[in-house]
């Protein structure tokens, strides 16, 4: 069996590019020129001096002693949340602005639910002096100020995307519409291991820098560069993919992917598609996704702005059915209690994201001394208002 995309674009079953027509010559454009691009000396010169120079990288690979002791296990956090902008979405976004320049694109699009992939893509156009247009639900706009702020200061236009719910499938929606209206001067960010291929494939890529950087690091602090386990949160599921690319192959490393189960599996107010995903299309890709019986995609939920999303990436889809990949799906209450422990521990204040994937030491039973690595998505200053109302702490 083989985790990585096929020549068509698959995942096993998974993936593919189910495209409007008029799309096709932009989706197209980019297929073909997307790995020969990456693997130019230039490109891979500038890639990693920017990370480098600009994200901060390498992020540390922590051992969490005390965090570590309480479980009987030894935990190391990949510090995601040390890269420029607070998360690892940078990584992507510093990549396909790189990829936009040697295409000569001269206008970026993006769409965004939260916020948080707005900001990175309109970070790394200020970075470049490249026009920033961020497409954002009308009902996103209203929840999300202080990351439209950002934008804006950022030198981003953010347009509000008015028809059905008003969120981030409409925001999607006006930006394919952009795209298809701007097929040569316009690349169009994707924020995540989803859309058509080969935006899965590419945003893996260039997130596999944090498991590249793991290996490494695990070779120094534990004589081996391969852990027991390598834990992530998912979403869309392009932190996960990072952390799992160079593991995905090595059969001994034991994959773990974790969901948002929102307020429970069944309480209709959840995000964990693998529980209740069937397959189906959203943005481009044949995935698992949550739908009605009549395949309309249901409304996701989750605590955690950047879990709330209706369907996984492909190869997150096909980690699941294939059984590479073992899915766990953690509850707000849990996720909130694992954040604020990692504070007490560690001195650590997670993503709320992140704090799903480290919620799941209170049931997974480890082997004693297991080497796991969790990656540490982001940091929790942007849920600070979450936090505060949760916990009461004002
Ligand atoms: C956006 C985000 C996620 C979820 O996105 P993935 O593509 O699944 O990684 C997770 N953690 C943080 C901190 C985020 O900002």
């Amino acid at each position: 069996m083989n985790y990585n995309v096929d020549e068509k674009g698959y995942y096993g079953d998974f993936g593919g590019a189910y495209i409007p027509e008029m799309l096709y010559p932009n989706v197209e454009e980019l297929r073909q020129n997307y790995l020969r691009i990456m693997q130019e000396t230039d490109f891979q010169k500038e890639f990693q001096e920017l990370l480098r120079e600009y994200v901060g990288r390498p992020t540390p690979l922590y051992f969490a002693k005390r965090f570590s002791e309480k479980y009987g296990i030894k935990v190391y956090l990949k510090r995601e949340d040390l890269c420029h902008t607070g998360a690892h979405k940078v990584n992507n976004t510093i990549g396909q602005i790189l990829m936009a320049q040697k295409l000569g694109k001269k206008r970026i699009i993006a769409e965004t639910g939260a916020g948080q992939h707005g900001v990175a893509t309109a970070t790394v156009c200020a970075l470049m002096g490249l026009e920033c247009i961020v497409y954002m639900g009308e009902i996103d706009i209203a929840r999300q100020a202080p990351n439209v702020a950002r934008m804006k200061m950022l030198g981003a236009t953010v347009i509000p995307a008015t028809s059905g719910s008003k969120t981030l499938k409409d925001a999607t929606n006006e930006a394919i519409r952009d795209w298809i209206n701007n097929p040569t001067d316009t690349h169009y960010i994707i924020g995540s291991v989803v859309g058509p291929h080969p935006y899965p494939d590419m945003v893996a890529r260039f997130q596999s820098v944090i498991s590249q950087e793991i290996k490494l690091q695990l070779q120094e602090k534990e004589g081996r560069d391969s852990p027991d386990y390598v834990v992530a949160c998912v979403g869309g599921g392009s932190n996960a993919a990072g952390a799992f690319f160079h593991y995905l192959n090595d059969e001994k490393v034991g994959i773990i992917a974790v969901e948002a189960a929102g307020k429970g599996i069944d309480t209709g107010e959840s995000a964990a598609t693998s529980a209740l995903g069937r397959e189906g299309i959203i943005h481009g890709s044949k995935t698992l996704l949550m739908q009605t019986d009549d395949g309309q995609i249901t409304e996701p939920y989750s605590i955690s702005a950047g879990l709330d999303y209706p369907g996984v990436g492909p190869m997150h889809a096909h980690l699941f059915r294939s059984g590479r990949g073992e899915f766990i799906s953690i509850t707000d209450d849990d996720a909130m209690k694992a954040g604020l422990q990692l504070c007490e521990l560690e001195g650590i204040i997670p993503a709320i994201e992140s704090s799903h994937a480290l919620a799941i030491f209170e049931d997974r039973k480890f082997k004693k001394d297991d080497v796991v690595v969790v990656n540490l998505s982001g940091r929790g200053d942007k849920d600070l208002n979450t936090y505060i109302k949760y916990f009461d702490l004002a």
